[in-house]
Formats: C-alpha cells, structure tokens, sequence
C-alpha cells in the first residue's frame, strides 16, 4: 500500500485550522496528537448512542457500552502484540499507568533494595520511584547518557544488581527523540532479576510495538499521543504478574466480595481498574486502533523517517541552530536551539507564523540540566505532517531569526 498523505490529512479536521491568518502547521505531536474522523464519530455514537455504564447493567445499551470497552481491550492487546487481554489495564494516562506498578511494588521494596532509571526519563517515569523510593526506603539509581542522548549501555549494566528490583526506561525520549535498545536493556534488567517497565509514550505511535519480543514486564502508554482521546491510557503487565500483585485503588468493579470487616478482589484487569472508567474514551482508543492498523504502517514509518532527515539536513545549513541531542536513532523529535534567544521566544515567534512547536524543559528537568540547557525548541512529526510543513517550519526559524 503507499501513502496518500493528503488523503490522510483531509481525515484530521483539525488540520484546517488557520492560525494567525496562516495554515496551521502542527508540530506538537509529542505532546498529543490530533484525532481523524473516524475517533471523533465513534465519541458521538457512543454518546447518541450506546451511553450506559460499563460491566454492570442487565440491559442493551449496557451490553453494548461493555462489548466496545471490552473489543478495545482486545484490539489493544492485539495492536501490542499481547497475547492475553487480560493484562491489559485501562488508566487515565502513561503517568497514571506508572504510578499504579510504583505502588503496587510497594510491599516488594525495602531498604538495600534498588530502582534503575536512566537520565532520558520524563518526569512521569521518575518521580512516582522517587516516591517509591521515599517510602520503602529503596535507592534510585539513574543511567547516564552519552554526549548524543543516548543511554551509555555500559553504565546501565553497571548499575544493574541483584539488588535491582526494577528498572524503568523509555523506549523513546520525548525530549531528543533517541530510541533506546529496549530488547537489550530489558534481557540485561532481567538478568539480574529485576522487573522491568518500558514507558512507551513517545513509541506507540511510531514504531512497531511487541511486548512479548521485547520481554518486558510492564508497558506504559497513553491513548491521546495514539489519535485517541484524552484521559485514557493502558498498562500492559504480564498475566500472572499482575494476578500476583495487590490493587491499588479500591472501590467499585475492582472487588470480588465485600464485607465490613474486608474485601476480596477480582483478578487482572479489573482489580485494577476501581470505579466508572472512562468509556468514550475507551471506545475512542478502539476507533482509533482500527483507523491506525488500516494504515499502510510502513509506508507511514517511511514518511516520517523522511520528515526527520529533511529537518535535519535543512536545520545543517542554519548556522545558528544548535541540535540538543544527536542519537543515531531517533524518531519524530527534534530539538534544538535557536542563536542564544530563549526557547519560549522562538516558540512564540513560530506560533505568529501559524507554526505550532513545543518549547521548555519537557518534563525532563533533570535532563535538561544534564545537557546545560534551559529547555528547547522541540519540532515533533507525526503521520499527517508533511514536506511542506518542514519548508515552513525552516522558513519561519529563517524569519524568526531576522527578530532576534
Ligand atoms: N512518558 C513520556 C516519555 C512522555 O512523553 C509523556 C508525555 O509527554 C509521559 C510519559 C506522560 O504522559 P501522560 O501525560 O499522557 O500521562
């Protein structure tokens, strides 16, 4: 199959945006994606519809509700290469799927016991260990990067013990781009016992995802960076890992039996999954799913491959550009500096020319201190973008340049 991509971008209406009298030209798209047609129709014919509680009701639109929640699990599983739903939670976000294993590890962890990181991680993969760590009393450790962005392999295994009890890494940095080896990361993780969680947030939507042949212990996603709604993500754990491990919050759907004195639970995925979910959103995800496996997904890979390289050979002529991150692979992201002006400067100067960036820290504090920068300027791609939106992002950072 090849690639329409206006056919594609004609599916976004969004796309069609002006913005300051200009042609929107998207470029956020780390941050959270647009949705296509076909996600935004599924929201309005489950709210005209199907509306109904989730699991609960004896009556047709309940079952209807719970047969779309329960396909979309399906489908997710599938889109992952899972091969059992069951593991396969349904969160508020990659922030949220991460805060559920650092507390559910709780009763695991102890002092004399270790967290790996690595110095890439976006605050939602490291902050919940650092609570981890204050309340259990365990040590994080985080891996270095190179001088590219890229984690030092090296250093990663050197700081991986029997007393490791989990390592958690990104499998693609939000901030530079940079694809980590995750196959070898997790083999050596395990090797030496330790659970491992991949935070595939900036992944999912980019590469190819296949928990088993990765063989980690634990995915992160969120829907909304995958042309679903906001206010959904999943966690993906290993089946009986997850059966193994005590909920996290309580309430309704998540108990088999309650009484006054205590409470059984029901196993995974629902004994994670306390209260009313979010269905739309849900649902949404499933629509998005079958929009997105439609695709012809190589040809999609190719594409922004190419929107990448045509950023960076185009940004190689600017002088005044600086790249903040260099790894050898990478997708979507690219950050830099523009001369010595500010980052949110840039980023309004672009946003006058209808060109919509990311700019600041990223949720990567630490790094960015790592790397002696106060933020950056970060272009990122997705599926719809075009050459055309290259050429003007690189003649509106020329324009830019004749204000500072
Ligand atoms: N991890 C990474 C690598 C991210 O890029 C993001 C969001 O940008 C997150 C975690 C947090 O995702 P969310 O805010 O959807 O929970």
């Amino acid at each position: 199959m090849t690639l329409d991509v206006a056919a594609l971008r004609a599916e976004f209406p969004i796309l069609a945006t002006q913005v300051h009298d200009a042609p929107l030209v998207y470029l956020d798209n780390a941050a959270t994606t647009q949705k296509p047609q076909a996600v935004l129709d599924a929201l309005m014919h489950y709210y005209t519809h199907d509306n109904a509680n989730v699991h609960r009701g004896a009556h047709t639109l309940a079952d209807r509700a719970t047969r779309d929640f329960e396909a979309a699990r399906e489908a997710t599983a599938a889109f992952i290469g899972a091969s059992d739903a069951r593991g396969i939670i349904f969160t508020r976000g990659t922030t949220e799927s991460i805060n559920l294993v650092a507390n559910v590890l709780s009763e695991r962890l102890g002092p004399g016991d270790e967290i790996l990181v690595t110095e890439l991680e976006h605050h939602a993969n490291l902050v919940p260990w650092q609570m981890l760590a204050a309340r259990t009393g365990a040590v994080l450790r985080v891996a270095a990067i190179d001088a590219a962005g890229q984690v030092d392999l090296a250093d990663f295994g050197n700081k991986l013990s029997t007393r490791t009890r989990i390592a958690a890494f990104s499998h693609v940095s939000n901030a530079l781009g940079t694809v980590n080896p995750v196959e070898e990361m997790t083999r050596l993780a395990r090797a030496v016992g330790a659970l491992v969680l991949v935070d595939g947030a900036q992944a999912i939507a980019h590469l190819p995802v296949n928990v088993e042949a990765i063989g980690c212990d634990f995915y992160a996603f969120s829907a909304h960076k995958l042309f679903a709604p906001t206010g959904v993500g999943v966690l993906w754990g290993r089946t009986a890992l997850l059966d193994a491990l005590p909920p996290w919050q309580g309430g309704g759907e998540m108990i088999e039996t309650v009484a006054y004195t205590h409470s059984t639970w029901q196993p995974a995925p629902h004994r994670f999954e306390a209260g009313t979910p979010n269905i739309a959103g849900v649902i949404g995800l499933g629509a998005a799913l079958r929009w997105f496996s439609a695709q012809p997904r190589a040809a999609l890979i190719a594409h922004e491959n190419t929107l990448v390289e045509a950023t960076l050979q185009a940004f190689g002529e600017i002088p005044e550009i600086r790249l903040v991150g260099t790894p050898q692979h990478r997708v979507s992201v690219v950050s830099f500096l523009l001369a010595d002006a500010h980052p949110h400067d840039v980023g309004t100067l672009l946003d006058r020319q209808g060109i919509a960036v990311r700019t600041g820290h990223h949720c990567t504090m630490p790094l960015m201190q790592r790397l002696g920068v106060p933020g950056t300027v970060r272009a990122s791609y997705s599926v719809y973008n075009t050459l055309d939106d290259v050429h003007r992002l690189v003649a509106g950072i020329r324009k830019t340049l004749t204000f500072l």
